[in-house]
């Protein structure tokens, strides 16, 4: 996949550097005391000119720096990374939404202005949860009062678009009180609210624990539970559930991952990133030791490409409509009979579509899963023929 670069309106890179590993984390990270941030956004700029030398860029409307920590950079790192960035010619379109993930401990009052001033004008914060317990027994770096004052810091700042991540489905003997928690994120009124289920993976600490029976993972039935309150929580509050994980004010959608869920390209920048330009995916080396060997041995950083055919790129439109509000349109007969079952079971709802399309109008039915039908997002659409 290459020279497609002029289609790309949406950029991620990932910043691998965390300063130590949480415990259920399986992302591709480099834990580091110190960051050498000048020379990781060297790499992510070769990168990026090397990919993008035989196209014509558009402006991107959306450029989201995920990780690992990309606060972990530092007041001055971020802004060299956009600057590198600028210089080898990514372009923010006006009005670009600009997203930092955070953690806590990095927000100082100055790095939220160096940040401001480098064009960042979304911060996602990991919060995951309010209970100092629960923090320290996920290997999290910063204490549940950091959060909140972190929070504090960056609105003082003039960020006015803050989302806070949480973790749910914790282990029941640490004895975490969720409803507490979601009370603690609505009180310092975020823009935004990510919230996550737990997962053991295997190559983690959790993992490890949870293998040699010293942890015991959350049930599914109060893992489906955790989920509900807080669909039921958030709602009442004024947020938008409008993707399994994702809650927002109105207008406060992230219009970075929604671009994901609308298959629209995306150029993916930095080790283990990913990019689709429409018609096929491409990996990065996953190792940031390994991609910035890559990078200086002359390539552009790539792990691997699969095209998608025709039956891939339709099951995953599929399976990406339902995960949001945005739903899909199941016209099959079969898929029809099913979808009936699923309202019936209060697991979706039917909504009629009346748009106009350049050849005139359009109709039909479009199905949206309901907070019960997320909890069973993967076996209702594994049980769907193809569209
Ligand atoms: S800070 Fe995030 S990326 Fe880093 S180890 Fe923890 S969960 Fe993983």
């Amino acid at each position: 996949m290459t020279g497609h670069a002029a289609l790309y309106r949406h950029a991620y890179v990932h910043v691998p550097f965390c300063s130590r590993r949480c415990s259920y984390c399986d992302f591709s990270i480099a834990v580091r005391r110190d960051v050498p941030s000048e020379r990781f956004a060297a790499s992510v700029g070769t990168e990026f000119g090397r990919r993008t030398r035989s196209a014509g860029l558009t402006d991107v409307e959306t450029l989201y720096f995920g990780g690992g920590t990309p606060s972990k950079l530092g007041p001055a790192g971020v802004k060299g990374l956009i600057s590198t960035l600028t210089e080898a010619g990514l372009r923010l379109a006006k009005g670009a939404e600009v997203t930092l993930e955070v953690n806590p401990e990095d927000v100082t009052a100055a790095a939220a202005d160096s940040w401001r001033e480098a064009g960042v004008n979304r911060l996602s914060m990991g919060v995951q949860s309010f209970s100092d317990a629960a923090l320290a027994w996920m290997h999290r770096t910063h204490t549940a009062a950091a959060s909140s004052e972190a929070f504090r810091t960056a609105r003082a700042a003039g960020f006015a678009d803050i989302s806070v991540d949480l973790i749910y489905a914790l282990p029941a003997r640490l004895g975490r009180d969720w409803a507490a928690d979601l009370q603690r994120a609505i009180e310092l009124e975020p823009d935004h609210i990510s919230v996550y289920g737990l997962t053991v993976e295997p190559r983690t600490p959790l993992g490890r624990w949870t293998a040699r029976g010293t942890e015991v993972p959350q049930t599914d039935e109060n893992a489906a539970e955790e989920f509900l309150a807080a669909h039921a929580t958030l709602t009442g509050a004024g947020f938008e559930h409008y993707e399994v994980s994702s809650y927002a004010r109105p207008g406060k959608r992230s219009r970075h991952n929604s671009a994901y869920w609308k298959r629209v390209p995306y150029i993916g920048l930095g080790p283990s990133a990913h990019s689709f330009d429409g018609s096929s995916r491409r990996w990065n080396v996953a190792a940031y030791a390994l991609w910035e060997a890559a990078l200086g041995a002359g390539s552009d950083g790539a792990g691997g490409t699969e095209d998608l055919d025709a039956g891939q790129h339709a099951a995953e439109s599929l399976y990406l409509g339902l995960r949001t509000d945005i739903g899909a349109e199941l016209a099959l007969p079969a898929n029809a009979a099913r979808t009936a079952r699923w309202v019936a079971e209060g697991w979706a709802a039917r909504s009629g579509t009346h748009s106009g399309t350049h050849s005139g109008t359009h109709s039909g039915t479009r199905t949206r899963l309901t907070a019960e039908g997320w909890l069973r997002l993967d076996a209702l659409v594994a049980s769907l023929d193809p569209e």
